[in-house]
């Protein structure tokens, strides 16, 4: 089995049993994202106490990559400060875009790293940073 096989397989066990797909009750940041080009409709609601996402999770329905990306993104975001959850948003998207190749870089992503590939499938590129770019968009309506 080689690492594809591996990243693959990650992908479709975060796709089968999703973690965090639940409403968040008062959330205190929530935006929905949409990926026209796949039918993909996630919305990411995160609640945060004193700086810091104590919850994270999303509603809403789409492909198995925009589910397993929403499924590691919510499970990664708990306990990180939004400056910290900007950062690895950042360098997620920098991966996927392959502006950051340097895997000492790309370690902090954990588990995130197994959707590396999908750069490789320029089709299914927005499934991926769907998750990520709406939490980007609701951390920065946030801040400003
Ligand atoms: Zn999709």
């Amino acid at each position: 089995m080689d690492l594809n096989d591996i990243y693959t397989e990650v992908i479709v066990e975060h796709s089968r049993s999703v973690k965090n797909k639940r409403v968040i009750e008062n959330p205190d940041l929530v935006l929905e994202g949409i990926n026209p080009s796949c039918g993909d409709e996630i919305k990411i609601a995160v609640k945060i106490s004193n700086g810091i996402i104590q919850d994270a999770a999303f509603t809403g329905s789409g492909c198995a990559i925009s589910l397993a990306s929403a499924s590691i993104m919510t499970d990664m975001m708990h306990g990180k400060t939004l400056k910290e959850a900007q950062e690895l948003i950042s360098i997620f998207l920098g991966m996927i875009k392959r502006e950051i190749t340097d895997d000492a870089l790309l370690e902090i992503l954990g588990e995130a790293i197994v959707l590396k590939n999908i750069s490789n499938m320029p089709a299914r590129v927005k499934c991926a940073v769907l998750a990520w770019h709406t939490l980007q968009e609701a951390i920065r309506q946030e801040i400003e």
